[in-house]
């Protein structure tokens, strides 16, 4: 595996890199890889020759209270995972200026309206922060498919809407979420929680499964919002948001609600 440091660094790789025959997938990641970010690598190798991984903490997608110091870094690690899954290239810069020069100005991307509901309402700029280091690693890499995983399903539409115009000749590949055996998903972030927390945690994906359940039997919107609710409080989990929405993550409600396929997207971050 080659690693590039520098925007330089990655420059000549990806020349030499683009004389080989064979597609390039890119999977941009803020390090500390778990096996939910190793399957976005494996989805890569089968659907490309080659294979670039990111690893930036982006400090545009951090609020000012937010954990961007304290963010589990794991380099050494992170590295030996990527050689092993035979990830051809690894870009970590050094520093932001690699990924953001003092001397350009930042093209800041707005990620609209959906950028400022359920996650983005609780975390103002989020969104936007997310959008413009992702167009400018694409502007930099240049890749012909970029994947995500359905683990940030709102950070997964917003990119693909984003691509579709600035990108329009890239694909974006959708990865499904990787879960723990408690059915937690996998995240750098699950670092901050103790044992007991985890087992705490296991309730939203027990709450997301009944939701599920009864949305396939018919119950109205709300009465499983209620319930939805009512369970979390028993285990004194305090959502921020809990709402049903459609794929594309349009609002529905009663009337749309014809048995068509929907689902629960749930958040909880403190
Ligand atoms: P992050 O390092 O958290 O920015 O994540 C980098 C990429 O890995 C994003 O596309 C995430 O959606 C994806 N990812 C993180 N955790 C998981 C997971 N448990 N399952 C699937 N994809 C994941």
């Amino acid at each position: 595996m080659i690693i590039a440091r520098t925007r330089d660094d990655l420059n000549q790789t990806l020349q030499k890199f683009t004389q080989k025959p064979g597609k390039l997938a890119l999977i941009p990641t803020m390090g500390n890889l778990h096996s939910g970010h190793l399957s976005l690598v494996r989805l890569a190798k089968l659907n490309a020759k080659k294979t670039i991984t990111t690893i930036f903490v982006n400090p545009l997608q951090f609020g000012k209270n937010e954990d961007f110091e304290k963010y589990p870094r794991s380099e050494e690690i992170d590295i030996n995972k990527l050689r092993k899954e035979k990830c051809d290239i690894l870009f970590i810069p050094i520093n932001r200026h690699e990924v953001f020069p003092k001397f350009e100005e930042v093209k800041k991307i707005e990620s609209g309206k959906l950028g400022n509901e359920l996650c983005g309402k609780i975390r103002p700029g989020h969104f936007d922060g997310v959008l413009t280091v992702v167009n400018k690693i694409f502007d930099m890499i240049k890749p012909d498919i970029a994947i995500f995983g359905a683990k940030d399903y709102q950070q997964q539409i917003l990119i693909s809407e984003m691509s579709k115009i600035l990108h329009p000749y890239l694909t974006i590949l959708k990865a499904p979420i990787i879960r723990s055996k408690n059915g937690v998903a996998l995240s750098s972030r699950n670092n901050y929680l103790s044992e007991k927390e985890m087992n705490l945690a296991s309730n939203l994906f027990k709450c997301l499964e009944n939701s599920v359940k009864l949305y396939n039997d018919n119950v109205l919107l709300n009465e499983i919002i209620e319930n939805a609710q009512k369970f979390l409080i028993s285990k004194k989990l305090n959502p921020d948001y809990f709402e049903l929405r459609d794929n594309k993550l349009n609002n529905i409600n009663e009337n749309h609600f014809n048995g068509k396929k929907s689902f629960f997207k749930f958040c909880y971050i403190k």
